[in-house]
C-alpha cells in the first residue's frame, strides 16, 4: 500500500513505507525542493483541466467528495464565461474536526502543491479574486510560501476562526464577506451565487494539492493507483489506540485492516473504529477488511469523510466515548437553529444518561427518536451528522447498550 507518515509528527524518514505523491518535495518543502519534486506547474486551457478532472475522477478531500470537475464547471458556466461575474476561488484549510489534522500537516509540509492547485483551479474557472483560509502554523506556513513565488501575491490569505462548524462552506463566505463564521442557509448553490454574489468555489486544501498534480501528470497517471469509483491517493488522520498516531497517505482502495496494520496495530485489542470524524459512523473491527470508501463503507453509513480513523480499544467504553462526542457536538452548535439549540443538548443528554446507565432502555428509544427528528432541519448539516454518529453508536454497539440496561459495562471488565 501506498502509505506516507506525516514527517512532522512520526518520523517518516525512519519508516520503511512508499514515498506516496503529496510530501515528495519533503519536509517544510520550500520553492526549490517543490520544483525539483514536481517541476513547474503546466498551463492547461480550461476545457482541457476539465476534461481531464472529469477523466480523473478527482472527488473533494474535505468530507463531501463531490466530483471536483462538476464545481468548477458550474462556476466557470455561472460566471467565469461572462463578463462582469468572474468567479471567485476559496482554499478551504480550516479543520473544525477535532480528530482531523491532516489539512494543517499537507499546508506546512507541501503549501506549494496546494498553491499551484489554487492557481490551476482559479485559472480553470476564469477567477478574479483566489483566497485561502487555514489557522496557527498552516496560515503561516502558507504566508511564507506565497511570499516565495511571484506568481502567488495575488492570493489573499484570511485567518480563520475555529470551531467545528466555521470550516462549512457557507460558513467561510459569511466570515469573509461579513466576519461571521456561522453557516447560512442559502437559496443559491454557492457555485451560482456565493461571495459577493459571484460565483464561488470552495474547495479543500488536500484537493488542490491533488488537482495541482493532475495538471502535471494528467488522469490517467491518477488513476493508476487506487479505487476505480474513487480513484488516487488520499490522507487520513489516525487517532486513538494506535501504536503511531499521524498523519498517513494511503490509497483509496486500503482496507482499514491494511492502513492500520501498516502502523503496528494489535486488532486483538481493538472494538471498532469510527470513520469519518465525529459526525461520521462506528465500523466494528469485524468489518475492518472493508476498503475506506464511502460505497464499500455503506452498510454501517460510514465514509472517509475529510479522512479520519480514530481508533477503539476494547479497554474503553464505546458509549462513554460516544456521550462525550454527542455533548462536544451539542456544545459546538452556531445556535441559530432549532434542532441545534433544542435536539441536540436533549440528546446530549440521553446519550449520558444511556452510558452511565440510567433508565437505558427509555433513553435508549427516545435517541433513536430524536436522531429521526432533527434530521434536514437546520441550515447546515450539523444536526444530520451528529444524528448519523447517535444512530450508529446505538446499533453497532447494541450490546453494549443491553449491558448498561443491565446495570453493567462490558468493557469495565476488560
Ligand atoms: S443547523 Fe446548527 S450549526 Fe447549522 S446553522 Fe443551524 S444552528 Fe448552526
Amino acid at each position: 500500500m501506498t502509505m506516507t507518515m506525516d514527517p512532522t509528527t512520526s518520523g517518516a524518514s525512519s519508516r520503511a513505507v512508499d514515498a506516496g505523491r503529496l510530501f515528495s518535495a519533503g519536509h517544510r518543502a520550500t520553492l526549490d525542493a517543490h520544483l525539483r519534486a514536481y517541476g513547474e506547474l503546466p498551463q492547461r486551457n480550461p476545457d482541457a483541466m476539465l476534461a481531464e478532472l472529469q477523466a480523473a475522477g478527482l472527488t473533494g478531500r474535505g468530507g463531501a467528495a463531490f466530483p471536483v470537475w462538476r464545481k468548477l464547471s458550474a462556476a466557470l458556466d455561472a460566471g467565469g464565461r461572462r463578463r462582469g461575474r468572474a468567479p471567485i476561488l476559496i482554499a478551504n484549510g480550516t479543520e473544525g474536526e477535532p480528530l482531523s489534522s491532516k489539512d494543517a500537516v499537507l499546508l506546512r509540509n507541501a503549501p506549494h502543491l496546494v498553491i499551484d492547485g489554487m492557481l490551476a483551479a482559479g485559472r480553470t474557472i476564469g477567477a478574479r479574486n483566489v483566497l485561502i483560509v487555514a489557522e496557527g502554523d498552516a496560515l503561516r506556513a502558507v504566508e511564507r510560501a506565497i511570499g516565495e513565488r511571484r506568481d502567488a501575491r495575488g492570493i489573499e490569505v484570511v485567518k480563520g476562526a475555529g470551531g467545528f462548524v466555521s470550516g462549512e462552506a457557507s460558513a467561510l463566505v459569511n466570515l469573509i464577506e461579513n466576519d461571521d463564521a456561522r453557516p447560512v442557509d442559502r437559496t443559491k448553490r454557492l457555485t451560482t451565487a456565493g461571495l459577493r454574489g459571484r460565483p464561488t468555489v470552495v474547495q479543500n486544501v488536500e484537493t488542490l494539492a491533488h488537482l495541482a498534480l493532475i495538471a502535471r501528470h494528467g488522469a490517467r497517471w491518477f488513476r493508476s493507483v487506487g479505487d476505480p469509483v474513487d480513484p488516487g491517493t488520499r490522507l487520513v488522520t489516525v487517532t486513538g489506540d494506535v501504536p503511531t498516531q499521524g498523519v498517513y497517505e494511503i490509497r483509496t482502495d486500503a482496507t482499514v485492516r491494511e492502513t492500520l496494520a501498516a502502523l503496528g496495530l494489535d486488532f486483538g485489542t481493538v472494538s471498532a473504529a469510527l470513520i469519518g470524524g465525529y459526525q461520521g459512523a462506528w465500523v466494528p473491527a469485524r468489518a475492518f477488511d472493508l476498503p475506506l470508501t464511502a460505497l464499500d463503507l455503506a452498510p454501517f453509513d460510514a465514509s472517509p469523510g475529510a479522512g479520519i480513523i480514530h481508533v477503539l480499544g476494547d479497554h474503553r467504553c464505546p458509549l462513554d466515548v460516544t456521550a462525550g462526542i454527542v455533548k462536544y457536538l451539542a456544545g459546538e452548535s452556531a445556535g441559530q437553529c432549532g434542532p441545534c439549540m433544542f435536539g441536540l443538548p436533549t440528546m446530549a443528554d440521553r446519550f449520558a444518561a444511556v452510558a452511565s446507565g440510567q433508565a437505558v432502555a427509555e433513553n435508549a428509544a427516545d435517541l433513536a427518536r430524536l436522531a429521526g427528528l432533527v434530521v434536514g432541519r437546520g441550515s447546515c448539516h450539523h444536526p444530520d451528522g451528529t444524528a448519523r454518529l447517535v444512530r450508529s453508536a446505538l446499533t453497532v454497539f447494541d450490546h453494549d447498550v443491553r449491558s448498561h440496561a443491565h446495570g453493567r459495562c462490558v468493557r469495565s471488565a476488560r
